[in-house]
């Protein structure tokens, strides 16, 4: 068996109402907390509003920081950490989906460094050191793993250029998953991050740096996504459905902090930073079944074990990319260039920002720069 070293130093607290422990929980952290989300508008105010209420039960004394968008930015994560180190604050709080814990990430780092979060993304010099404040993690959504990762991805709006933390540094603390903060996700929301849990764990178990652990968690998230990915489109409100897809979620999260993800990632990412009408997800959808496609004979068994989740009659590489590609097109998630606005003639700074990300060399079968514009022409339309 090979070496490994795996790492998951988060406490998980899983479990219908664990919102309400949520106080209880952060107390031993530290008095002073922000609460870092999106604007407190439906659906999302009565649960903001019980995180609010069970942290003021636990004494503590809460910020409240509500200035999270979608793809976050280092310019409100720069913002962040100014009003913490200002306010004295003592545990940041990220509670909604990646965007929001992604940004609490990120203000931990910023409130107790002395130089902009852009300078600790993970291909700086500098790197985020022990002086990051405790960050506590409660996922709303069930795709990022957040939750569980060491990675922050930000966006810095001046270079369009998506990146990410990757630190030992931003592990939460404590993650709280609650699977009935998530029976309010509209379909869209719960496509995307169905996809992108599905993403994290695939790409984790065909990574030729996974391990025997990242092995069994990435396949018992795909299993879970293939059963409960469908259903859960007709039956948004139903908490069992909503706990295996955050139970897959979690799992995967474990997975892409340990092995990480390939080329999809590599290829996605810099689309949602040029791009930032484009979800996460969507960027991902978009990439995936030309990536497949290119890579299913570099890693048969792996593709073939993976597939036979979705399809139990899968036998061969072009039958397991068949069965995944039919699966993300029912999820809705069978997306083209242009169907988010994106011209041939735009592809040009998005390659070469994917050329630079690691995800590229990870990939069992590692493509030049000609053959990840050829997969990108691809999927235009
Ligand atoms: P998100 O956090 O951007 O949220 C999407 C929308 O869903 C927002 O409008 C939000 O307010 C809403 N929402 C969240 N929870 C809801 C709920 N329970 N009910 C109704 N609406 C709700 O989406 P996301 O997909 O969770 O996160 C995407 C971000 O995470 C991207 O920036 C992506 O790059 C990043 N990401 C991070 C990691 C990591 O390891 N840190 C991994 C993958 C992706």
């Amino acid at each position: 068996m090979k070496d490994f070293r795996f790492f998951g130093p988060t406490a998980v607290e899983f479990g219908v109402g664990k919102l309400d422990k949520l106080g209880e929980l952060t107390a031993p952290l530290g008095a002073r907390v922000m609460l870092v989300t999106v604007p407190w508008e439906e659906p999302l105010v009565e649960m903001f509003e019980r995180a609010e209420h069970s942290l003021r039960e636990a004494r503590l004394d809460v910020l409240l920081f509500p200035q999270v968008q979608p793809n976050p930015t280092v310019e409100t994560v720069d913002a962040g950490g100014h009003f913490a180190r200002e306010e004295g604050v003592e545990v940041v709080i990220g509670m909604g989906g990646g965007s929001s814990m992604d940004t609490a990430k990120g203000i931990a780092v910023a409130a107790t460094h002395p130089h902009p979060v852009w300078d600790y993304m993970y291909f700086q010099d500098a790197q985020p050191d022990y002086r990051t404040l405790p960050i506590v993690a409660v996922t709303t959504t069930s795709g990022t793993g957040s939750h569980v990762t060491k990675v922050a991805v930000l966006t810095k709006t001046d270079e369009a250029c998506k990146s990410a933390i990757a630190s030992d540094m931003v592990f939460p603390e404590v993650a709280v998953v609650d699977p009935a903060l998530m029976t309010g996700l509209p379909r869209g929301i719960t496509a995307s991050t169905t996809f992108d849990a599905y993403t994290h764990a695939f790409e984790s178990y065909i990574n030729p740096g996974g391990s025997p652990m990242t092995d069994l968690l990435a396949l018992e998230s795909l299993r879970l996504l293939a059963d409960n990915g469908l259903p859960v489109l007709d039956n948004g409100t139903e908490v069992e459905l909503r706990s295996n897809l955050a139970w897959a979620d979690t799992l995967a999260g474990w997975c892409i902090a340990n092995a990480g993800t390939t080329l999809p990632h590599a290829m996605g990412q810099p689309i949602s930073g040029h791009f930032p009408h484009v979800s996460h997800g969507q960027s991902l959808a978009i990439v995936y079944p030309a990536f497949l496609e290119y890579t299913c004979e570099a890693s048969p068994e792996r593709f073939i074990a993976a597939g036979k989740l979705f399809d139990s009659s899968v036998r061969d590489c072009e039958g397991a990319v068949g069965a995944m590609v039919k699966w993300m097109t029912e999820l809705g998630m069978k997306l083209t260039l242009s169907d988010v606005g994106i011209t041939e003639e735009q592809l040009a700074p998005v390659l070469a920002d994917c050329m630079a990300f690691p995800g590229v060399g990870c990939n069992p079968r590692v493509p030049c720069a000609e053959e990840v514009m050829a997969m990108y022409k691809q999927v235009l339309k």
